[in-house]
C-alpha cells in the first residue's frame, strides 16, 4: 500500500488488522457471511473473502477492496452449502497482495481446511524460518501459512486436537475460524487480545470479532464471549468447548480495541464498546479542562468520546466539523501539495459553529500528528479563536506487535517528543490525553488489558530484542 493511499483510507489512525465471521448449519450460510463481514467492514478494508462448504467440497471467492465490491457481480451464488467463513483483510504481516487474501485455503490429509485471522504471530517469522529450514515451502507471506503448516504437521488424530496442538507452538495476538467440510472451529489466544463471539440463529451457530455482526443478522442473537484460550468446536453433534489454555493465563485485552477500534455499538471484553469509550471522554475532562465555548469531535470515531468531555465539563456539544464518507476508498497517488489537502478532503471545519469561538477538538488517539496539524490549520482559517486538542487516550510512544498496524517508532510523534513539543508541532493552543491510569480506571478489569503502545509493557517476550529493533524486524516485508 502506498503512502498516499494509507493517508487518505487511515487518517493516521490505527488499524485493526481483520474482521473474521463464521457460520455452520444454514441453508444460506455465504449470504449471511456476506452480511457479517460488512458489518465488520471497518476492522479491514484490503481485502475480502469467503469459503463455504456443502459438506463434500469448498467454494471460494476472494478479492480485493471492500465487501460490496468483491462480492458485487453475483459471487456469492456460487457459495453454496451449510458453513461458511469470512475474512476481511487489513495486512499487518505480509504483504497485501492477493495471494495474502483471506480465507486462506490447504488441503491436507484431512481433507480442506480453510482458516481466517485477526491478529498477529509474534513467533510466526521464527517459526517460519525452522520450517523453510526443514524444507517447508510457503506460498504466501501471511503468518497464518504457519498455522497450516503446523497443523497439517501434527500427529494428533482428530482434527481440533490438531489445532490445538498446532496453537500450542504459537505466540502472538490471534482469534481464529477453521473450517472443514464438517466443522467449524473458532479459537482465542490465551491473552485474549482480540474479541471472538459466539452466536445463534435459529439451529445454526455463528462466529464473529464482534456482535454488531449478529445485529445486521435478523434473529441472530449473541450467545456469549469465546474465553482467552478457548476453543469452540461446532459439527453436526453442537457446540463444544475446549480450554487450550490455563484459565489462570495472564490477559492482554486489546485497550485499543474500545479507544478506537471496534464498533460502538458491539459487545467486546465483555461490555457494550459504547461505555468504556464515553468514560474516556469523561475522565479526560476531569484530568484536562478547558475554558471553552464547545466541544467538538474529530468525526466519526472521536464522537462519543466528545460527548463524555461535553457532559462531564458542562461545555456543549456541537457538530464542527462535516466527515466526507466516501474518501478512502479512492486510489490516487497525490503530490507532497496534494497530500496537504488531503485532510481538507475528508473534513470540512464549519465555520458558523467554529467562528469566534473556544473549541475543545477531541480525538481518539495521534499518531504522527501530520494530519492532526493541518486540521487544527483549516480550523483556524475558519475561524476558530482558541484550539485546545483533547485526546481520548494516552500519548502513543510504542508500536504494537499484536495485530495492530501503528506506525512503527520513530513515526509516532510521542515516541521522541514531550507533549509540549507535540503541542507546538500541532499548534493548538493547549494540548491534553489521558493518562493510562485514567484510561484505565475506565474500564471493568484493568489489569486484564495490554497497554503496551502507551508504556512499553509488553505481555509477550521478544527473547530480548527491545521494541524498535524488532519494530525494525517485522516491517521489513511489508509495503508500506
Ligand atoms: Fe492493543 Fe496497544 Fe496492546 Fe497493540 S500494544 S494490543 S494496540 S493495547
Ligand atoms: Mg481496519
Amino acid at each position: 500500500m502506498t503512502f498516499a493511499n494509507r493517508f487518505l483510507t487511515d487518517d493516521e489512525k490505527p488499524k485493526d488488522e481483520c474482521g473474521i465471521f463464521g457460520i455452520f448449519g444454514h441453508p444460506d450460510a455465504a449470504q449471511l457471511t456476506y452480511l457479517g463481514l460488512y458489518a465488520l467492514q471497518h476492522r479491514g478494508q484490503e481485502s475480502a473473502g469467503i469459503v463455504s462448504s456443502d459438506g463434500a467440497q469448498f467454494h471460494e471467492h476472494r478479492g480485493m477492496g471492500l465487501v460490496v465490491n468483491v462480492f458485487g457481480n453475483g459471487e456469492l451464488e456460487q457459495l453454496n452449502g451449510h458453513l461458511a467463513i469470512g475474512h476481511n483483510r487489513y495486512s499487518t504481516a505480509g504483504s497485501s497482495t492477493l495471494q495474502n487474501a483471506q480465507p486462506f485455503v490447504r488441503r491436507y490429509k484431512m481433507g480442506p481446511l480453510a482458516i481466517a485471522h485477526n491478529g498477529n504471530l509474534v513467533n510466526a517469522p521464527l517459526i517460519r524460518r525452522e520450517l523453510e529450514e526443514k524444507g517447508a515451502i510457503f506460498a504466501g507471506t501471511s503468518d497464518t501459512e504457519v498455522v497450516a503448516y503446523l497443523i497439517a504437521r501434527s500427529s494428533q488424530i482428530f482434527p481440533e486436537d490438531k489445532i490445538a496442538d498446532a496453537l500450542s507452538f504459537i505466540s502472538g495476538a490471534y482469534s481464529l475460524l477453521f473450517m472443514g467440510n464438517e466443522m467449524l472451529i473458532g479459537a482465542r489466544d490465551p491473552y485474549g487480545f482480540r474479541p471472538l463471539w459466539l452466536g445463534r440463529l435459529d439451529d445454526a451457530y455463528l462466529l464473529a470479532s464482534e456482535t454488531c455482526a449478529f445485529d445486521v443478522i435478523e434473529d441472530a442473537k449473541a450467545i456469549r464471549e469465546i474465553e482467552p484460550g478457548e476453543m469452540v468446536i461446532i459439527t453436526q453433534e453442537g457446540v463444544r468447548f475446549v480450554q487450550i489454555a490455563s484459565p489462570s493465563h495472564p490477559r492482554a485485552f486489546c485497550i485499543f480495541e474500545l479507544i478506537y477500534l471496534s464498533r460502538a455499538d458491539s459487545m467486546v471484553f465483555g461490555e457494550l464498546v459504547h461505555r468504556p469509550r464515553k468514560e474516556f471522554g469523561r475522565q479526560l475532562a476531569r484530568e484536562h479542562p478547558a475554558d471553552a465555548d464547545i466541544v467538538i469531535a474529530v468525526p466519526n470515531s472521536a464522537s462519543i468520546a466528545a460527548k463524555g468531555y461535553s457532559e462531564e465539563s458542562g461545555i456543549p456539544f456541537e457538530f464542527g466539523l462535516a466527515r466526507n464518507a466516501y474518501v478512502g476508498r479512492t486510489f490516487i497517488e497525490p503530490s507532497q501539495k496534494m497530500r496537504e489537502f488531503m485532510v481538507r478532503i475528508k473534513l470540512n471545519p464549519i465555520r458558523n459553529v467554529l467562528e469566534g469561538k473556544r473549541v475543545v477538538v477531541v480525538d481518539d488517539s495521534i499518531m504522527r500528528g501530520t494530519s492532526c496539524r493541518q486540521l487544527i490549520k483549516i480550523m483556524r482559517k475558519a475561524g476558530a479563536k482558541e484550539i485546545h486538542f483533547r485526546v481520548s487516550s494516552p500519548p502513543n510512544r510504542f508500536p504494537c506487535f499484536y495485530g495492530i498496524d501503528t506506525p512503527t517508532h520513530k513515526e509516532l510523534i510521542a515516541s521522541e517528543h514531550t507533549i509540549e513539543e507535540i503541542r507546538k508541532y500541532i499548534r493548538a493552543d493547549t494540548l491534553g490525553y489521558l493518562s493510562i491510569e485514567g484510561m484505565l480506571s475506565c474500564v471493568k478489569k484493568p489489569m486484564n488489558f495490554c497497554t503496551a503502545c502507551f508504556d512499553s509493557d509488553y505481555p509477550i517476550e521478544f527473547n530480548g530484542q527491545d521494541a524498535q529493533q524488532l519494530s525494525i524486524e517485522f516491517t521489513k516485508g511489508r509495503d508500506r
